[in-house]
């Protein structure tokens, strides 16, 4: 059977971002949610093969649409695990080329957070706000993913991200999406964004 998709380990321990994220939710986020996407994904692609083993029937764009969805699932909370630090280590302002280029691009560090906030805030139901960098005009962009998979921008390295599903915040903030929001600024692991960033701009 070809490779399947694995649930990584979490780079922290599950109560490392309390207070701004509880344990109990990252303990349900990555054991439960995360792992459902790994598990979807890879009952899609067993499905797949097996159709084209002439074993099962399927309905090839309700598999791929299953696919997509659950392939983006776990590559983003992937993304999004590595991209928080344990409390006391992450947050603040980012030097480094990941600070010049935000500068660059958004005029400031406070404009960058207040518009990407934005984005995460007003997201429709669930869904993503991103940061990514785009090589073709050489500069970062903001994205407003539904789901985990519409209105992506296709092929673009994902820098950072911060999940707005529900299942992210209700235990702790309830409907207070906005003060999660803020709070998360508190954990977010800017080395990785620099790492990412400098991996994939040339
Ligand atoms: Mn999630």
């Amino acid at each position: 059977m070809a490779k399947r998709y694995e649930l990584p380990n979490l780079p922290y321990a599950y109560g490392a971002l309390d207070p701004y994220i509880s344990a109990q939710i990252m303990q349900l986020h990555h054991g439960k949610h995360h792992l459902a996407y790994v598990n979807g994904a890879n009952a899609a692609l067993d499905k797949l093969e097996k159709a084209r083993k002439g074993e099962l029937q399927i309905d090839v764009k309700a598999v791929l649409r299953d696919y997509s969805f659950n392939f983006g699932g776990h590559v983003l909370h992937s993304t999004f695990w590595s991209c928080m630090a344990p409390s006391g280590k992450g947050g603040g302002t980012p030097g480094g080329v990941v600070g010049d280029k935000i500068k660059e691009d958004f005029t400031s560090f406070d404009t960058f957070k207040a518009q990407f906030s934005d984005a995460a805030k007003t997201v429709e139901g669930s869904g993503w706000a991103q940061l990514l960098y785009e090589p073709e005009i050489d500069s970062l962009v903001i994205a407003q993913a539904e789901k985990h998979n519409i209105a992506h921008l296709v092929g673009l390295p994902v820098l950072l991200c911060l999940d707005v599903w529900e299942h992210a915040y209700y235990l702790q903030y309830l409907n207070d999406r906005g003060k999660f929001v803020e709070n998360w600024w508190n954990v977010v692991n800017w080395d990785y964004v620099e790492k990412r960033l400098r991996s994939v701009k040339k």
